[in-house]
């Protein structure tokens, strides 16, 4: 992506500040635009520079219009967490229909590519295992969840159709449970809220009796496979994850051996319509873009505690042991 101009639509959010940063290290020029739901400005201040980063606060439910050339589009702006999508039920359907739609519109106007980050739950609660780009899914289109994974499904059909009809060079990454530095503590998602309640000694909360699989996928190479996909040709859909799954127990067990607490497991509801397995099957990410995930999930959670114990720390919430 070297010395390009980019546009990263959600690029104040977790998986998006990453992906700025990266492109900026690249040496790309880089326009984020965020409406601030659920990411902050603070994600990315360590960019701001005079010319190479600019933050343009804006909802992309409303036309977007960016001044001069742009390369590639990466829309990203959607909330993401359970806790948050069914907190902004609304605004996740209007960010995956018409935001998709007003980012597509300045992936033609400006000639560019685009890229749309589409998840691992437009395959609902999975009947196949692991799960392949063919498979179709299985989500209930009036559960609680479908504001995300239908918003989700409704911006791939809306994707394909832009290519379909006017041409636009669109690309589809569906991006399974992605961890690492900058997740909220409270966003609800598995790996921030296990690794925040062992630093402060609470209960870690596992939904169920925590034998629900997940694989987790450290930002880094998240990145690494949306930026592969950019480069090419290729309209996918493709899935970006890390095969290597575990229950949900496994992973609230690991996280408090690493931090070293003694936080007791407490077992708690599970959310209605929660995906019993989660593990992508990777091989059309490696034989087409030649990516595979890198950081083994020790070495993700140990960078990933490590960071959130500096944050707990500066806001007082823990006490240097
Ligand atoms: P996040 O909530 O941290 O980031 C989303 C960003 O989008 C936030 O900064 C938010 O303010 C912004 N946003 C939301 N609605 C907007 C709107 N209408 N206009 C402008 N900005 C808006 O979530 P994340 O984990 O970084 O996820 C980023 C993207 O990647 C999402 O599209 C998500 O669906 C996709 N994804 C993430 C994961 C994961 O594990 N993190 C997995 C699959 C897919």
């Amino acid at each position: 992506m070297r010395a390009r101009r980019v546009v990263v639509t959600g690029g104040a959010g977790f998986l998006g500040s990453h992906l700025c940063e990266r492109l900026f290290r690249e040496g790309a020029e880089v326009v984020c635009l965020d409406n601030f739901l659920t990411g902050s400005p603070r994600n990315v201040e360590h960019l701001a520079g005079p010319d190479a980063f600019r933050l343009v606060e804006c909802d992309l439910t409303d036309p977007v219009h960016v001044p001069g050339e742009v390369d590639v589009v990466f829309h990203l702006a959607s909330a993401a967490s359970p806790v948050d999508y069914l907190r902004h039920p609304v605004e996740t359907l209007r960010a995956g229909s018409l935001g998709t739609m007003h980012a597509l519109d300045l992936a033609r106007l400006k000639g560019a590519r685009f890229v749309l980050a589409s998840t691992s739950e437009v395959y609902g609660d999975p009947l196949e295992h692991p799960q392949r780009e063919g498979y179709w899914g299985n989500v209930n289109p009036v559960g609680p969840r479908s504001v995300y994974d239908e918003a989700k499904r409704f911006s791939e059909s809306l994707t394909t159709a832009y290519r379909g009809s006017y041409g636009t060079d669109t690309a589809i990454v569906r991006i399974f449970n992605t961890y690492g530095p900058r997740m909220r503590p409270c966003d609800g998602r598995a790996v921030p809220t296990f690794v925040s309640q062992a630093l402060r000694g609470e209960p870690i909360t596992v939904a169920g009796n925590g034998g629900q699989t997940r694989s987790l996928c450290y930002v880094d190479d998240t990145v690494e496979g949306i930026l592969a996909l950019a480069r090419g040709e290729f309209a996918g859909p493709v899935n970006i994850g890390n095969p290597t799954e575990l229950t949900v127990l496994a992973l609230a067990e690991t996280v408090r051996h690493l931090v070293g607490s003694e936080s007791p497991i407490r077992f708690v509801g599970r959310p209605l319509d929660d995906p019993e397995v989660r593990r992508p099957d990777v091989s059309l990410a490696a034989s087409v873009l030649g990516w595979r995930p890198r950081v083994e999930v020790i070495e993700g959670l140990r960078r990933t505690i490590a960071w959130f114990t500096r944050e707990l720390s500066e806001s007082g919430e823990l006490i240097p042991r």
